[in-house]
């Protein structure tokens, strides 16, 4: 029996399962989609990034043990990104008997602001192995991955984005963002680009679906997964959308579903 130890290797190597794939009271409001967050797996790592609404019961429901988690990534505080950041700290840390986990998150998350206060309560930091208030465009590693903070345009006014740089792969997760070309180059390099586009038509703060082929053109990652759906791109139905995207670009493309898990390689 021939086995093909290469692929089986990066098949152990990476994964990505999403959680939860909604936003919005449209959607996970009436339960149609939770924003639990999602876990990236490289090497030996779990990476829980934004832990929203469900983060606990979803990572239950799907096979994950939040116990496994190495770190968490708060790209910013809206509660469909942050909610249940504290009740993953909890099951972590397995209500502070083994205090462990590292904390990664924007700087509204740790320090607050007028409008956000702190979400993290002193408790809860107390569980943690270390935790980090990060702003845009900084670089650290945890173990063998190399993160860096990007910068996000959206009204939480410290958004951020995530590029995790592994040997075996690189992954950009956008956070929520607008779309504009500066921001797009930030993502070049990367073989998994995720991306939260909730809506089908343009607003203020957040990618639409017109943005996307124009951010794929130029970054043209091997997959593309487009996530964090409202009302009327739920409603519009993803799959049909991203396919005619895929059709248009001739990049891979998925469109998330609660559950979902993939293992993409290079
Ligand atoms: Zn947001
Ligand atoms: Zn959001």
């Amino acid at each position: 029996m021939f086995i093909n130890f290469a692929s089986f290797y990066s098949i152990m190597v990476a994964s990505l399962h999403f959680l939860g794939t909604g936003t919005g009271a449209g959607v996970v409001g009436k339960g149609l989609r939770s924003s639990a967050g999602i876990i990236l797996k490289l090497g030996q790592n779990q990476f829980h990034i934004d832990p929203g609404v469900g983060a606990v019961i979803k990572a239950a429901e799907f096979g994950i043990s939040v116990r496994d988690t190495t770190a968490i990534l708060l790209s910013h505080c809206h509660t469909h990104h942050a909610n249940d950041v504290n009740a993953v700290i909890e099951a972590m840390s397995y209500d502070g008997l083994d205090k462990k986990g590292v904390l990664v998150a924007n700087k509204t998350a740790l320090n607050g602001t007028e409008e956000y206060p702190a979400i993290i309560t002193p408790y809860h930091r107390s569980l943690l192995e270390r935790y980090i208030a990060v702003d845009r465009n900084m670089q650290l590693a945890i173990n063998d991955v190399e993160i860096r903070t990007l910068t996000a345009r959206h009204n939480e006014p410290n958004s951020l984005g995530f590029k995790f740089i592994h040997p075996e792969l690189t992954v950009v997760y956008s956070g929520d963002t607008v779309y504009s070309p500066d921001l797009v180059e930030q993502y070049l390099g990367c073989h998994v680009l995720i991306l939260n586009v909730p809506n089908k038509v343009k607003d203020s703060y957040n990618l639409c679906l017109e943005d996307v082929p124009l951010i794929l053109e130029k970054v043209r990652p091997r997959l593309a997964v487009i996530t964090h759906f409202a009302n009327d791109l739920h409603k519009a139905d993803p799959l049909y959308e991203v396919r005619e995207i895929q059709r248009k670009t001739g990049v891979s493309c998925l469109a998330a579903k609660d559950g979902m898990e993939i293992q993409p390689t290079k």
